[in-house]
């Protein structure tokens, strides 16, 4: 299956100039979205994996259904005021500003190996957040799946010394 004929790409969302990686219609088709899953199954399979981690809110859309398969636990990463429990944050550069993301202290046990997973990579602001916190809560993070990689945004540059797959990129 070619996933990249299941993106629907969106000019000028959210704003003018960008061309939006939309990749509601790979989850709205059964085929679509269980080939991707396998697929990060798969990698998750090769590189060892205790739980899952995805950033909300698409990380939670494919990261669940990995998990689901795997059989291991999930844990969200949210933004500020959105977990009930004790949390742990950090604070990462946007292109105008910055940003928070949070995850429960007691997500990840020490040395669990922990896949995280988003739909898409593009700075790598929202991965390199995720990976601090995972290693944080003492967490080995196995490896870094996503859907779509941007790859002119060098976000692979902020994954160096780590796993990464990504299913499709541009
Ligand atoms: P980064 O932090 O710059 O790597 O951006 C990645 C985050 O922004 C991911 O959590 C994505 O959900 C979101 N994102 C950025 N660009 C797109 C896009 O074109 N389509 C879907 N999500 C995007």
């Amino acid at each position: 299956m070619n996933l990249k004929d299941y993106v629907t790409i969106v000019q000028d969302y959210p704003k003018e100039g960008i061309r939006f990686k939309d990749i509601s219609t790979i989850m709205d088709n059964g085929q679509a979205y269980k080939f991707a899953t396998d697929e990060i199954v798969k990698f998750a399979k090769e590189v060892g994996t205790d739980i899952i981690v995805g950033p909300e809110a698409r990380g939670f859309i494919i990261g669940c259904p990995v998990a689901y398969a795997l059989e291991v636990g999930f844990a969200p990463v949210r933004k500020p005021g959105k977990l009930p429990r004790e949390i742990i944050s950090v604070e990462y550069d946007l292109e105008y500003g910055k940003d928070t993301l949070t995850i429960h202290k007691d997500a990840i046990k020490p040395g669990q190996r922990v896949l995280i997973v988003d739909d898409l990579l593009a700075t790598g602001g929202t991965v390199g957040a995720t990976i601090e916190l995972v290693e944080k809560l003492g967490g080995i993070v196995a490896g870094c799946a996503f859907i779509i990689e941007l790859s002119y945004l060098n976000g692979h540059e902020k994954l160096q010394g780590y796993n990464k797959r990504a299913l499709i990129t541009y």
